[in-house]
């Protein structure tokens, strides 16, 4: 069955897609965590990065890339961003789609909780 990444990429289920070339699709979230907040996922369905083979080497750096791209483009990449691929149940993924988020627009305090 789709997951919704996947749908989104299809088009089945409506996004606000920033970006979408022959490789990758890219949409704002849908509870953004930060002013700017896009997902960057591949249209192939990936199920996260325990799934990448290294055929998906150029994949894997063109998201990287498309992000940059994206970042500049949103006005945030002078004042900084940050790029999370959370994996798995402790990386805290929902969902089973590869998906790079891209989240800038404030100062975003430390990478995690320290406990
Ligand atoms: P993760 O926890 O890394 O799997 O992130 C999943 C992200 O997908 C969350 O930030 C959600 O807010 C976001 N999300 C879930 N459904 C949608 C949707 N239909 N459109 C855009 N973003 C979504």
């Amino acid at each position: 069955m789709p997951n919704i990444f996947a749908k989104i990429v299809s088009g089945e289920i409506p996004a606000d897609v920033v970006y979408k070339d022959d490789q990758v699709t890219a949409f704002r979230d849908v509870q953004p965590a930060a002013p700017v907040h896009i997902l960057i996922v591949p249209n192939k369905t990936i199920g996260g990065v325990e799934d990448l083979e290294r055929s998906d080497e150029t994949l894997a750096g063109h998201m990287l890339l498309v992000a940059q791209g994206l970042a500049r483009q949103e006005g945030v990449a002078d004042d900084g961003y940050r790029l999370i691929i959370n994996s798995g149940a402790h990386g805290g993924q929902e969902i089973e789609h590869l998906h790079l988020h891209l989240l800038g627009g404030r100062p975003l305090g430390p990478m995690i909780l320290r406990r």
